[in-house]
């Protein structure tokens, strides 16, 4: 009789030791980090630490980035990827769709949860907007820069790393579309633009930040509307070859002449962004420049030079009678990507239109 209770005391003793180690294993395994580096000042270095604005971009490789914020390793199991190593200012399409395809590999995998993208800040704001409309998923994208180079006093590059990380592994990350952090804040990547480029708070949304991470927890205060990521229509898989269609920005100005507009005509290319003046503006003229344009198959995409607000269609000029879109609230950059991106689908204005209210 005394056997057989300690016998059963003893299978309840396994059962409990069991049931706690895998309790604790379930609560304390750390999500999987991947880096995907691809230059820029993040990765930065100077002659001297006094050096914050005069130094080489794209540097440092991403495991030394990785080793100098040994803390991230306490946040996921992170490990990196080198994809690049440019300055933001010189990407393309070819590197666009060359980070966005590493990118689909990586969350497509199950062991991967979330993913940092250590970007240029230059046009850090175009790769996250594009990411955003091109990759199916839910797991965590964030975007993330610095102004200073790695070898600065006072770098910014450390705590922006480690606070991406941390969001990438946060489970609240997911489904909020690609983000981009920088400076404690996180920002959705459809609104948000580099804004000054001196200090360390370079990004701004005229919609404001989604929230901050202070020491590693994600604060959240809003959420985005648009579609994007998994509910997108576009799909990087889709994509085929390493260019998207040719589309370019004319910037408004006072005293402008036709020269730039024929000659991208005449370059083939398929849609202008015109940054107007105010709500977009065109000048009287140039109404006729960009009707005969539009008459050719161009594309005539009205946004705005000015950095708020957003472009009011048919306000002073008739979008519906000279088929012409707006940008929305998009910024001339962005809404150059997402020009090109439907014109892999349409050349229909209506539909390209519907997608400047969509995304
Ligand atoms: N020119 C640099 C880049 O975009 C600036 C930076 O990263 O802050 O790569």
């Amino acid at each position: 009789m005394e056997n057989i209770v300690s016998k059963t005391q003893l299978t309840y003793k396994t059962l409990a030791i069991s049931l706690t180690f895998l309790f604790s294993s379930v609560v304390m395994a750390k999500p999987n980090v991947t880096i995907v580096a691809t230059g820029g000042t993040i990765a930065g270095a100077g002659a001297d630490a006094t050096n914050s604005a005069t130094y080489s971009a794209a540097k440092v490789p991403v495991d030394t980035l990785i080793n100098a914020v040994p803390q991230i390793q306490n946040l996921a199991n992170v490990n990196g990827v080198q994809a690049l190593q440019i300055a933001s200012e010189s990407i393309s399409d070819k590197e666009l769709l060359t980070i966005a395809r590493q990118v689909n590999e990586l969350v497509k995998k199950d062991d991967v949860n979330g993913v940092v993208i250590t970007h240029g800040t230059d046009t850090l704001e175009e790769t996250a907007f594009f990411l955003n409309l091109v990759i199916h998923t839910d797991k965590p994208i964030v975007v993330v820069g610095s102004m200073r180079p790695s070898t600065a006093i006072s770098a910014d590059g450390p705590l922006n790393l480690y606070g991406a990380v941390a969001l990438a592994a946060s489970p609240e990350s997911k489904g909020k579309g690609v983000l981009i952090f920088m400076n404690d804040s996180i920002f959705a990547a459809r609104d948000t633009s580099k804004r000054i480029n001196i200090h360390t708070n370079a990004f701004g949304s005229q919609w404001g930040a989604l929230g901050m991470i202070v020491e590693s927890k994600p604060y959240w205060f809003r959420e985005g509307v648009k579609r994007n990521t998994s509910k997108s229509e576009f799909n990087i898989d889709q994509i085929k070859g390493d260019s998207l269609p040719l589309v370019q920005i004319t910037y408004g100005s006072d005293s402008m002449t036709p020269i730039a507009y024929d000659a991208y005509a005449k370059a083939g290319v398929k849609a202008i962004v015109h940054a107007g003046t105010g709500n977009g503006s065109v000048p009287n003229y140039l109404v006729d420049t960009f009707n005969k344009l539009r008459s050719g198959g161009m594309q005539i995409i009205r946004s705005s030079r000015v950095a708020d607000g957003f472009v009011l269609r048919n306000a002073e000029q008739p979008d519906d009678k000279y088929d012409w879109v707006v940008a929305h609230d998009l910024n001339p950059q962005k809404a150059r990507l997402l020009t090109a991106l439907a014109l892999t689908k349409t050349t229909d204005t209506k539909e390209i239109q519907r997608m400047f209210w969509e995304y």
